[in-house]
C-alpha cells in the first residue's frame, strides 16, 4: 500500500477544508398546501406526493397490495 511521503501539515489541511461549507437545503412549494418541503419528498404537512394524497388510506391499501403482490412474485421465481 502506497504511504504518504510526509504528514500533510495543520496549515496545509485546514486550507484543503476551507472548500468544505454546508449548503442550505432547497426548498420547493408544496403543490396542495403551498408550505416549503423538500423535494422529492412526501409534504410532512399534508401528505402530499405527485399530485396524491398519500396519508389516504385507499392510497396506502393500493401500495400494500401492491407490495404483497410483489413479495409473492418474487419467492415464486
Ligand atoms: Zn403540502
Amino acid at each position: 500500500m502506497a504511504v504518504p511521503f510526509r504528514n500533510v501539515s495543520k496549515t496545509r489541511r485546514d486550507k484543503r477544508r476551507t472548500h468544505y461549507k454546508i449548503t442550505a437545503n432547497s426548498l420547493v412549494e408544496c403543490t396542495n398546501c403551498g408550505a416549503k418541503i423538500r423535494p422529492h419528498r412526501a409534504c410532512p404537512k399534508c401528505g402530499f406526493y405527485k399530485g396524491a394524497d398519500t396519508l389516504k388510506e385507499e392510497v396506502n391499501k393500493v401500495n400494500e397490495e401492491k407490495k404483497a403482490s410483489k413479495k409473492v412474485s418474487k419467492k415464486s421465481e
